[in-house]
């Protein structure tokens, strides 16, 4: 893919934001994952099919390894380990069980979750732009999210859409059918496949490290917070926490501080870019059809700013004299005014994020000054 479009509510106006970093890439997801666990078993790994990972194993607040049940059987066993992984997505099933002196956030909330619902489709007629996905923005449609096509090919799409779970969550399929699928493009099309899922579209947590255990991907929330794309950071914590315990198991220190380096790289890095953009999905959702229409028609941010915005680089604002006369003229500088507030909270969230303690001694004053700055944000999703 060569880039997005984004409409606004009315449809009146598409940021068209192409180039590199937005290079995107349609994967045949199953055939995908077989090749990484092909790699995974070529170097050694030891796949455990239908098993289920029930409950980590603490001993002196320590992991020892997990209790684990075989699917087939119906067994149970006690699988041993010097470090444990927790890779199982948004239910991170051994996360939520940590107890408390392993200073783990085990909750993730419904207000930082988005809930999808997505259909494969061919079409009868030839996409438009089959390097384009195209997002559509719309509170009234998808409150708190955004409904998207994907082209995978000239006549096949990935189509979907998402709603933020908190409050009073609609149904997505519906908004789906009623608002996107409704269109003429549509007309006699038939579903390939279709399905739904949770995405947590937050920043990572605050630390992803205990003794003999890490959490990677999803169940430590390693994703996009605006488009709620998580393959590719997932991958990259994924690389990072694998670097770092072989560092880890070489120097017989697995304890959080022999394992604090992934943190670090992580947190540092991708993961204060996410904090930023954790900042500015708060801000756009708190934002009406009304004020996503006039920020989008008279280029707030322009085109090219979005792009390096959506990558995680400062939001620059295009506050001409002229666009604040306009804005005034039409009673709209609150929202100049938020969105002033809300670049710099993401320039104060980002610093921080790069501050991340080198060792565990100063992360509890680090994380008292994250919680002030999530509430701040926070604040900005009240409705205007
Ligand atoms: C509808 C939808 C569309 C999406 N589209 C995109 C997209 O276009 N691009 C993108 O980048 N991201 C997309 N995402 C997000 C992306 O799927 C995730 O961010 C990514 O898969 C996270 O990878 P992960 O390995 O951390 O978790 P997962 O892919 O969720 O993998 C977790 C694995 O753990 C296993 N597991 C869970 N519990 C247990 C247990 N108790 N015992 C043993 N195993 C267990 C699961 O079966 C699963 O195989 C989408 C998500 C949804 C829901």
């Amino acid at each position: 893919m060569t880039g997005i479009k984004i409409y606004s509510p009315d449809i009146a106006t598409a940021f068209s934001v192409e180039g590199e970093g937005l290079y995107g890439f349609i994967i045949n997801r199953h055939l995908f994952g077989q090749r990484l666990l092909r790699i995974a078993i070529n170097a050694g790994a030891n796949l455990k099919e239908s098993t289920q990972a029930l409950e980590p194993i603490v001993e002196n607040h320590s992991l020892k390894g997990i209790s684990a049940k075989d699917l087939l059987t119906g067994r149970r066993a006690k699988i041993t380990s010097r470090v444990v992984v927790d890779a199982s997505g948004l239910p991170a099933v051994l996360r939520t069980k940590l107890p408390p002196e392993l200073r783990i956030d085990t909750a993730t909330h419904k207000e930082d979750i988005v809930i999808c619902y997505r259909e494969i489709r061919k079409l009868k007629e030839q996409i438009p732009e089959p390097n384009f996905c195209e997002i559509y923005l719309n509170r009234q449609h998808a409150p708190g999210g955004y409904s998207w096509i994907f082209p995978e090919g000239e006549t096949k799409v990935n189509v979907g859409l998402g709603v933020a779970t908190s409050g009073n969550p609609i149904n997505p399929k519906n908004q789906l059918y009623t608002h996107i699928l409704s269109r003429t493009l549509f007309g006699d099309s038939s579903i390939l496949k279709g399905g739904g899922g949770q995405v947590p579209t937050r920043r990572p947590i605050d630390c992803m490290t205990g003794d003999g255990i890490v959490i990677v991907g999803d169940a430590a929330c390693q994703v996009n917070p605006i488009h709620g794309g998580g393959i590719g950071p997932s991958m990259t914590g994924g690389v990072m926490a694998g670097k770092t315990i072989i560092k880890a198991l070489d120097s017989d220190n697995v304890s959080r501080t022999g394992l604090w380096p992934y943190n670090v790289e992580y947190l540092k890095s991708y993961g204060a870019r996410q904090a930023g953009l954790d900042v500015f999905r708060l801000f756009l959702q708190g934002l009406s059809n009304d004020d996503l229409n006039f920020g989008m028609k008279y280029q707030l941010i322009t085109e090219s700013d979005l792009l390096k915005t959506s990558m995680g680089e400062d939001i620059r604002l295009n506050l001409s004299e002229k666009t604040f006369r306009v804005f005034k003229g039409i009673r709209k500088v609150s929202l100049l005014k938020r969105l002033r507030k809300a670049t710099s909270l993401i320039r104060k969230m980002r610093e921080h994020y790069q501050n991340y303690p080198t060792s565990p001694d100063s992360f509890n004053d680090w994380k008292r000054k994250t919680q002030h700055l999530a509430e701040e944000a926070s604040k900005m999703r009240a409705p205007s």
